[in-house]
């Protein structure tokens, strides 16, 4: 049986997916939202999220359904092309609850280009 998250629907994500708080916007599609962190920790660094409610990469990987799983992974790419690091390479992070230093309680991948300046 799958484990539940408690989502709060107050996260800084969430408001932003509701259009309350700004993003500078890389992507955006039915099912997925891609933005450049507030403070970047490399010289290029890109937030890409699910627009469903996931607390976690925990979260997901035991409850997000075949289709939610292809379109966040598959926004890896787009995302990396549009920012134009997908031929130069790029590194993808996720911290996964608290204890790794996860702060904002809405699942989201750190895709992080160039010079990393300090860790996320
Ligand atoms: P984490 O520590 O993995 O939860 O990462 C949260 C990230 O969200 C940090 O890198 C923050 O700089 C970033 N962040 C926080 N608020 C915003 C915001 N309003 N817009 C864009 N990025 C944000």
């Amino acid at each position: 049986m799958s484990m539940e998250f408690n989502y709060d629907d107050n996260n800084i994500f969430a408001k932003i997916l509701r259009g309350g708080i700004p993003c500078d916007k890389v992507y955006e599609d039915d099912d997925v939202l891609a933005f450049y962190d507030i403070n970047p920790k490399a010289d290029t660094h890109v937030l890409i999220i699910p627009k469903a409610k996931y607390v976690s990469m925990e979260d997901f990987s035991q409850n997000a359904d075949k289709n939610e799983i292809d379109t966040l992974i598959r926004a890896v790419h787009i995302v990396a092309e549009k920012i134009g690091v997908h031929k130069t390479g790029y590194k993808i992070h996720i911290n996964v609850g608290e204890g790794a230093g996860q702060e904002v309680p809405h699942l989201h991948l750190h895709i992080l280009a160039g010079e990393i300046k300090e860790s996320v």
